[in-house]
């Protein structure tokens, strides 16, 4: 970062991802590199258009799309670009041939089977496909102080609109009428949009990990479970809450405190250097204190940036260690058949030196009056 006077001038970050990803390819001995999934299209060169596709090599890198985007490429993108008339793909072979290059790694696991093979025929023998996953994956999981920035602005907007739909909960209302207020409340708060389908699933429907909102009336007495999050600028955030319609009973309360705990423990878990296996550990460990382990049956949480799941994952089994600039979720929850679930989401920072929480929305159990 350069200091000019009292300016901070963030330098342009895509050069030098784009330079760090060519020494990844190095390493994979492939030299250069087809990029087709559209998050890491955009992470590499600003594209967001829905039809490109990259060339990264070590001449340059550059985007292949259609006359539709020709305006918005030239303001977006800060590598050169090909308007093709026709399909994307012959144009980058000629590119591919003009070059000589004789090995490709192409995102195998974003592409179709058919895709794959058309684009070997296209080829032609003389290319070589290398299979690569997850190549800018691995760069993304580590966010720039720009992209923190952005992350920090999607999840104060998202706890915003949380606070407002909040102000609108009514017994009577149904779980898709708040949902929709909450999409509402974003929007209006300047987001693009969700950064997925808006989760509320009230009394025992709570108990669901992944509810769709549903005509069910939201009743007195009742678990409400809202789980969301925005896209601002392109970047994701995501929380989870569960709030109570009236009073909680004694056993509601006893399970909140009890996953509030745990989320507390995975939370404090979170350093550099720390595996994410661990962070899972942690907060399961202070569910089984209480018995409750057997009823969380999902990982403690994920990565999240340009797309709402990212790496790392933090998970019983997951391999990966935390490093400085990673963003990620912890989201323990428990869920009882017949009764209801509770899940305790914020989006953290790993820090330089240990973490911090950027969800500014308060985890008292809420009580709404009914
Ligand atoms: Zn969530
Ligand atoms: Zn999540």
């Amino acid at each position: 970062m350069l200091q000019l006077e009292g300016l901070t001038v963030v330098p342009d970050p895509r050069p030098e991802r784009r330079a760090r990803l060519l020494g990844l390819l190095e390493q994979h001995k492939a030299g250069a590199m087809t990029v087709t999934h559209l998050p890491n299209v955009r992470y590499l060169s600003g594209f967001t258009g829905s039809n490109g596709v990259l060339l990264v090599t070590p001449k340059g890198t550059k985007l292949f799309t259609d006359p539709r985007y020709a305006l918005q490429t030239s303001g977006e993108c800060d590598c050169a670009a090909k308007i093709c008339t026709g399909p994307v793909w012959p144009e980058l072979a000629k590119e591919v041939r003009r070059q000589a290059l004789t090995a490709l790694a192409m995102e195998s696991d974003k592409l179709s089977h058919d895709q794959w093979l058309a684009s070997a025929a296209l080829f032609g023998k003389g290319v070589r496909l290398k299979r690569a996953r997850g190549l800018v994956e691995s760069l993304r999981a580590v966010k720039s102080s720009g992209e923190i920035e952005a992350i920090r602005r999607s999840v104060r907007l998202n706890s915003e609109a949380f606070q407002q739909a909040l102000g609108e909960v009514r017994p009577g209302m149904t779980e898709t009428q708040l949902a929709a207020e909450i999409d509402y409340r974003m929007r209006r708060l300047g987001a693009e949009g969700t950064a997925f389908e808006t989760i509320v699933a009230a009394g025992e429907r709570s108990a669901l990990p992944h509810a769709r909102p549903t005509g069910q009336q939201l009743r007195a007495n009742q678990l409400l479970l809202v789980d969301m999050g925005a896209s601002l600028d392109g970047y994701c955030s995501d929380m989870t809450r569960v709030v109570h319609l009236g009073p909680p009973p004694a056993r509601a309360r006893r399970l909140y405190e009890a996953v509030l705990e745990a989320q507390l423990a995975s939370v404090a878990a979170v350093r550099p250097g720390a595996a994410c296996a661990r962070v899972d550990a942690a907060g399961r460990r202070a569910l089984r204190k209480r018995g409750l382990d057997k009823f969380f049956r999902h990982s403690t949480g994920h990565g999240l940036g340009l797309e709402i799941h990212e790496g790392p994952r933090i998970g019983r089994k997951a391999e990966g260690v935390l490093r400085p600039g990673m963003v990620i979720t912890i989201e323990p929850g428990v869920y009882l058949r017949g009764f209801g679930g509770i899940r305790i989401e914020d989006t953290v920072l790993v820090t330089e030196t240990g973490v911090e929480v950027l969800t500014p929305t308060t985890k008292e159990f809420l009580v709404i009056p009914s």
